[in-house]
């Protein structure tokens, strides 16, 4: 039977699936720009000829996995990877409006594998060189504890600070005000009881600007009931709406759009707040439903850089009250007692080691209670 058409056709396709196919098992890294593989895939390629050192590897990365140390405050740390390579797990729950950024400034970005994983271990965010630091950021759609995983690759050596804390997801909604100026908070008493505050408020003095947080347009204004004079923003990317109230009047029309900083209107005490100082009833509503503002706009300072201790890959405890901590704080809870147990160092923050123990236990120790054993 002589080949038509469709047969030539049917024979190219596949000849070109083979090809591909040949290709991403010999030589993968070409399909790099399709299959946008991860930084761990693409190290892990280079074991090929060193099993040895994938079993390491392996063995590094269930230790990272299965590493617990919960982070709810800003955080950050001198990392060390050296002989034992590093591997370290975090936990931190993060709020609804929220966004978690860790970073990596080291001399050697490229010796880390950095990831933002959420708790069943799924990778939602690979570190990427931002402005010189490896720099991973994730803004879940709901609160929830997400993962930071490091790894330091074998036979490589680096150092660096690493920096684990949450950015709100906006600017404040009153120009040059801040969270001390929040003087009522989600959930309040309203009504005599009767309701809960579905908002947070915020006081500036009459005619102050309140603006825009985020790109979006002017969704509806409206002079009625307890919010008095009110503008209704619509977020451009997530389509929350975000509600200004008891304003004294506003500066923008319906439909149009605004950008943050832009300024929508002016403080005042209109609707319920007749009787009240001026101030911003502040609002964020999903599908209809309000949610509490504060994680979407409450400012964070960004942790300065740990101290850095002295360091040597092996530390054995003192014997006198070498107590092993959830998280480097003379208050947190402890894991256990390390007597005179030799632990693997795995770098500090402040005045703290962090350490692994043999048996995979990671935790923290004061600098009192250890002595570095020469490398
Ligand atoms: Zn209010």
């Amino acid at each position: 039977m002589a080949l038509n058409r469709t047969h030539k056709w049917w024979i190219l396709a596949g000849s070109l699936i083979l090809l591909l196919g040949i290709i991403y098992v010999v030589k993968p890294e070409w399909l790099d720009f399709i299959l946008r593989p991860s930084q761990r895939t693409i190290y892990e390629r280079s074991f090929k000829e060193r099993p040895e050192d994938l079993k390491t590897w392996e063995a590094l990365t269930s230790i990272a996995f299965s590493d617990n140390i919960a982070i709810n405050k800003p955080y950050s740390s001198y990392v060390v990877n050296e002989s034992n390579a590093h591997a370290s797990g975090y936990t931190i729950p993060i709020q609804y409006g929220e966004q978690l950024v860790v970073t990596i400034a080291s001399d050697d970005k490229k010796h880390w594998i950095l990831e933002l994983r959420d708790g069943n271990h799924k990778l939602l965010e690979d570190a990427r060189l931002k402005e010189g630091v490896l720099y991973a950021t994730y803004t879940p759609e709901s609160s929830q504890n997400l993962r930071v995983i490091l790894q330091g690759k074998i036979n490589q050596s680096a150092a660096g600070f690493l920096k684990i804390y949450t950015q709100p997801t906006y600017r404040f909604p009153v120009a040059g005000k801040g969270n001390h100026d929040i003087q009522s908070f989600w959930g309040a008493p309203r009504g005599g009881g009767s309701r809960s505050h579905e908002g947070n408020d915020i006081f500036a003095p009459k005619k102050h600007p309140v603006v825009a947080i985020s790109y979006g347009s002017i969704y509806s204004i409206r002079n009625r009931g307890l919010g008095g004079k009110q503008v209704w923003v619509e977020d451009y990317d997530t389509g929350l709406l975000h509600y200004y109230a008891h304003l004294d009047s506003w500066s923008v029309y319906e439909d149009q759009m605004v950008w943050p900083g832009d300024t929508i209107g002016f403080i005042g005490n209109t609707g319920n707040a007749a009787t009240t100082p001026p101030h911003l009833h502040f609002g964020i509503y999903k599908n209809g439903k309000a949610v509490d503002p504060k994680p979407f706009i409450w400012k964070i300072t960004v942790p300065e850089n740990s101290v850095q201790l002295k360091y040597s890959t092996k530390a054995r405890a003192m014997g006198i009250a070498a107590n092993l901590r959830e998280t480097p704080d003379s208050n947190a809870g402890i894991l256990q007692d390390l007597k005179r147990q030799e632990v693997i160092v795995l770098g500090n923050s402040g005045n703290w080691y962090q350490v692994r123990t043999s048996s995979g236990m990671t935790g923290y120790a004061h600098k009192s209670v250890l002595e570095l054993i020469a490398d």
